[in-house]
């Protein structure tokens, strides 16, 4: 491993490597860099997003250009205005001791003549949007005749947006003896084919291996019935209280209807897709960035350079066409050493994709059921009550204790808790306690593991996603410090502050005296036996209250929403929403910012 001395850098940019504090390069820096300062030469790289690959041919491109011209000398292209924007600010603290230097942004849905009079002040180097981009040369508002070194970024994306015609029209513009660097994530036979038109002899430079997915994502699918997607996509939700999560949809169309359902059942979700506007786009990033969003419903193109790092869900409401895609999709989540969980929705007929995406990322998936209405409401009942634990008191509201004691005061402590969680729960339970079981068996025959139901203890542990865990690593522990065998816990659910996880019931009286006392780091860990039994099967929710005429019969809002999308009038939606189950979630965003955020 060499430090970015060693890869050639001069002092000034090793200067403003030490303030940003990069201690050493990364992998496609190490590799790229030094060939990029020492020749004159074309350059392929395929690397994952988040591997560095700004610096990869900034660093380069900061060293090679002379700053005291003022002709522009770099064109870097780019997909997306938000792209663009991080790159050239990436590139400006990259260069801030190169004195002079002029790094200039050009895009759509911004002033063009602002741009063109940026770009005239003497940009060395313009990084640019392939639309806008065209859009000014045509108009000769920039001179791109004697640049020296291109770069195409995210290449695969620039592409898939269509944008092939207007690089090839950018390109035939600029000198025959330049250097083009083209990055990209994947490698589909469109870049192949830029590549080949448009360079000599390229190196080529591979980080990891290109279809392999971040190891700290999880992978997990639920199969339901094609027309049971939506409600399913609500319960794997509402059965993690803490999602901060990317949706994927296969159209625009799907994208903007699934975001439109949510945002009516009262979750904080919003579209992301080609048909927004530049400004509606980032209006809803923002709003994401910010947390506002809980929930991004967006399509594979326009989610591509998403780099938001606290995501804890990717949900593929539907899979992709390509398989290579779901690795995209796979890596919105768990970036910047967090897990992560990907998870899929899938028809019965769709199964086999999941085999062969398994050989691609080389990982297994995790069948999985979708939650009970039960499960829910015990998941949300005690996602809450850690919440309560964990709230620091807000002294402010000593001023009014007194009348809220004077209102409570013939209420002892058990009551006063019994109320208390009835407020939230009774909205869930209202909501999901005839609601219907969404599980669909791959082959019609029993669970998984052929474990018999009704004879396991499924329990509730106090440790999760936060402290660390995803199922496989919590699966791991209890079966170390529980002494027990391979398959001996089984339906291991991780939870952001809490997890459930079952035994056969002979284990119950062991798994229970072990952690009496337990404690780990420091703090008691504390199991206990859950009501729900998981998706076991034995001692299921008392369906008697349905009056057994239809098994599937449904809340208000789901039994709806099977009807068509267009027979809704506007009488029906307000009631809906009213008996939606979800809880203010604006108010449980607001207490998110606890969470580390990296910048
Ligand atoms: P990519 O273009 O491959 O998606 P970026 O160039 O946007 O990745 O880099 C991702 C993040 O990592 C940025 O915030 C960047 O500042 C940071 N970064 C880049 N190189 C290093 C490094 N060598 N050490 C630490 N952080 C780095
Ligand atoms: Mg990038």
């Amino acid at each position: 491993m060499s430090t970015f001395q060693e890869l050639g850098l001069n002092e000034d940019l090793i200067n403003a490597i030490t303030d940003l504090g990069f201690t050493k390069p990364s992998e496609v820096q190490e590799k790229a860099i030094p060939v990029l300062l020492e020749e004159e030469r074309d350059l392929v790289a395929l690397a994952q997003t988040g591997t560095g690959k700004t610096a990869a041919f900034g660093f380069p491109m900061l060293q090679k250009i002379d700053i005291n011209s003022r002709t522009t000398q770099g064109l870097i292209l780019s997909p997306t205005r938000e792209l663009c924007l991080q790159i050239t600010n990436e590139l400006k603290n990259y260069g801030k001791y190169c004195k002079g230097l002029n790094v200039t942004a050009i895009y759509g849905g911004a002033s063009i003549t602002e741009q063109a009079k940026q770009v005239k002040k003497g940009a060395q180097i313009i990084v640019a949007t392939p639309g806008r981009m065209k859009d000014m040369i045509s108009r000769k508002l920039v001179d791109i005749s004697k640049i020296q070194y291109s770069v195409l970024d995210e290449a695969d994306e620039m592409l898939n947006m269509g944008f092939y015609e207007d690089i090839t029209d950018i390109l035939s513009h600029t000198p025959m003896d330049k250097s083009t660097w083209l990055f990209s994530a994947t490698m589909p036979r469109e870049v192949a084919s830029i590549a080949k038109k448009f360079m000599y002899d390229p190196i080529e430079i591979t980080v990891g291996n290109k279809n392999e997915s971040t190891s700290n994502v999880s992978h997990e699918y639920y199969l339901v019935n094609g027309r049971d997607r939506y409600l399913a996509l609500k319960r794997l939700a509402d059965a993690n209280p803490d999602i901060f999560s990317v949706i994927f949809c296969r159209t625009k169309r799907d994208t903007q209807r699934v975001a439109e359902k949510l945002v009516e059942d009262g979750y904080s979700a919003g579209a992301l897709h080609g048909d927004l506007s530049q400004n509606q786009r980032d209006l809803v990033m923002k709003s994401f960035r910010n947390k506002q969003i809980q929930m991004l419903v967006a399509t594979d193109v326009a989610a591509r350079g998403i780099d938001v790092d606290d995501v804890t869900h990717v949900i593929n409401y539907q899979l992709p066409d390509e398989t290579e895609t779901y690795t995209h999709r796979s890596g919105r989540t768990g970036r910047a050493g967090k897990t992560g969980v990907s998870m899929v929705i899938v028809a019965k007929s769709e199964v086999r994709k999941i085999k062969s995406i398994e050989r691609i990322i080389k990982k297994q998936f995790e069948k999985k059921d979708i939650p009970s209405g039960i499960e829910i409401c015990e998941v949300q009942l005690m996602s809450l009550a850690n919440k309560v634990h964990n709230t620091e008191v807000n002294h402010e509201i000593d001023k009014y204790l007194n009348s809220i004691n004077d209102l409570f005061k013939d209420t002892n402590k058990e009551e006063l808790i019994k109320k208390f969680f009835s407020v939230e729960f009774t909205r869930f339970f209202n909501y999901y306690k005839n609601s219907k079981d969404l599980r669909v068996s791959e082959s019609g025959s029993s669970d998984r593991g052929g474990k018999s139901s009704g004879t396991d203890t499924r329990y509730f542990i106090n440790v999760g996603r936060k402290d660390g865990y995803d199922w496989m690593s919590l699966k791991d522990f209890l079966k170390e410090v529980l002494e027990l065998g391979r398959d001996d816990v089984f339906k291991v659910d991780v939870k952001d502050s809490f997890s459930f996880f079952n035994t056969e019931k002979e284990n119950e009286e062991k798994v229970l005296a072990f952690f009496t006392d337990f404690k780990y780091n420091g703090r008691f860990v504390n199991v206990e036996v859950s009501e729900n039994k998981g998706r076991s099967g034995g001692g299921r929710r008392d369906r008697k209250r349905s009056g057994g005429r239809r098994r599937d019969d449904k809340p208000r809002g789901e039994r709806r929403s099977r009807r068509s999308e267009n027979s809704e009038n506007k009488n029906d939606r307000r009631s809906r929403r009213s008996d939606s189950p979800k809880p203010r979630r604006s108010k449980s965003t607001s207490d998110r910012p606890r969470r580390s955020r990296r910048k």
